[in-house]
């Protein structure tokens, strides 16, 4: 029998399919769609295409033919979320202040703390998730640039999760001020199924572009969809920062591969910064309770639930109820995921021209007052039920 929880993440799935179909066909609201790092490697999989291949010229393409009016990029609110988090870390590092800080991009992981090891919740980086950092940014920057309500705008990701489906509902998600700033979170699955029921021809799409403004990402980026992602991200802008230099060797090798739990560091002038990159919550269980026990100590810690990171997500195409052969396909979605991270003219995302036009525009300092407001968020013990 169906537990009410899982009865209610159905219903909720089939009305942001729903919803976001009604709001297509009535043309009520400026419609937007972004996809998260990992949809442009696996989305293709529903349509024949191999896994892995990076066919996100014809989602975009799709996406304007199923009549969305912007389609911007969540690898754009990954950069950002790298640059306020480094920021944030940098701050924290040179004060020993509440180390090591974990990641705060999962959900899952997020609520995992929240409700198990409330202990480590100051621990977490206050950054929003990249959906909804380009959320936020999208309900204030961008109405403002349309000088339209942001209940005017209706913003939905595809993303290969179905915890961000509640991530939009947390608290504080509402730079905006008119609900929710991401109105609707759809999984790849979901996408596949709806781009088939709209007859589109996926396979014989053009390539089409992003809209530049909220669109243009570094390599940095689009590896967020695997797990190491986010830490090598994090390091190719902190590590700049910290040495004061512009390091040509972007790729911190330590830190990739699917092993449940990895631990390195990084020599920074006459200091060391300890690392630890965790995917699956059963790994981030044993490495809690190291530190905790003190038998462990870092710096800077990643976790990811899923085992592999989001290339595993829980909304992507599957194959098999095997863990094991899942997490393969995880890793050949990684592969094309440093493919595209290879080909960009930037790989860290402070480098990328949109996001330091955007600072310039609206958002002002890094870590300053509006970036707070939009950007950041607060967490809180959630009691089991
Ligand atoms: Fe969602 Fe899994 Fe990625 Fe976490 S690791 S954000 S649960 S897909």
């Amino acid at each position: 029998m169906e537990s009410k929880e899982s009865t209610n993440i159905i219903k909720r799935k089939i009305n942001d399919v729903e919803q976001v179909l009604e709001h297509l066909r009535k043309k009520d609201k400026r419609m937007i769609v972004a996809m998260a790092p990992s949809v442009r490697v696996s989305l293709g999989e529903g349509f024949g295409c191999k896994i892995g291949e990076n066919v996100e010229g014809k989602i975009i393409t799709a996406f304007r033919k199923l009549g969305f009016d912007d389609v911007f990029d969540v690898d754009f609110g990954a950069d950002l979320t790298v640059v306020e988090e480094a920021n944030e870390f940098v701050n924290r590092f040179l004060n020993s202040d509440r180390l090591p800080m974990f990641t705060s991009c999962c959900p899952a992981w997020v609520k995992f703390v929240e409700t198990m090891y409330p202990e480590f919740i100051s621990h977490i980086s206050t950054c929003k998730s990249p959906q909804q950092m380009l959320a936020g940014v999208v309900k204030t920057f961008y109405a403002e640039k349309l000088k339209v309500k942001p209940s005017d705008l209706y913003f939905v990701t595809v993303m290969p999760c179905i915890a961000k489906k509640s991530e939009r509902l947390r608290p504080g998600m509402s730079a905006g001020k008119c609900g929710p700033d991401t109105d609707a979170v759809l999984t790849v699955r979901e996408m596949i199924g709806i781009i088939k029921s709209k007859n589109i021809d996926f396979m014989n799409l053009e390539d089409g572009e992003f809209d530049k403004i909220l669109g243009l990402s570094s390599g940095s980026g689009v590896i967020f969809g695997t797990t190491g992602g986010v830490m090598e991200a994090s390091l190719r802008t902190l590590m700049d920062r910290l040495s004061r230099k512009d390091i040509k060797n972007v790729e911190y090798l330590i830190v990739r591969g699917l092993g449940g739990i990895k631990e390195g560091s990084i020599k920074v002038g006459d200091r060391e910064i300890r690392v630890a990159v965790v995917s699956g919550l059963n790994n981030a269980k044993i490495l809690l309770d190291e530190i905790k026990e003190g038998k462990k100590n870092f710096d800077f810690v990643e976790v990811m639930a899923c085992p592999g990171g989001c290339s595993n997500g829980t909304g992507m195409p599957m194959y098999s109820k095997n863990q094991a052969e899942n997490t393969k396909i995880a890793e050949i979605r990684a592969k094309g995921l440093y493919k595209t991270d290879k080909k960009k003219n930037a790989r860290k995302s402070h480098k990328n021209p949109a996001i330091k036009k955007l600072y310039k525009d609206y958002l002002g300092e890094i870590g300053g007052e509006r970036a707070k407001e939009i950007l950041h968020t607060k967490y809180k013990r959630v009691k089991m039920k």
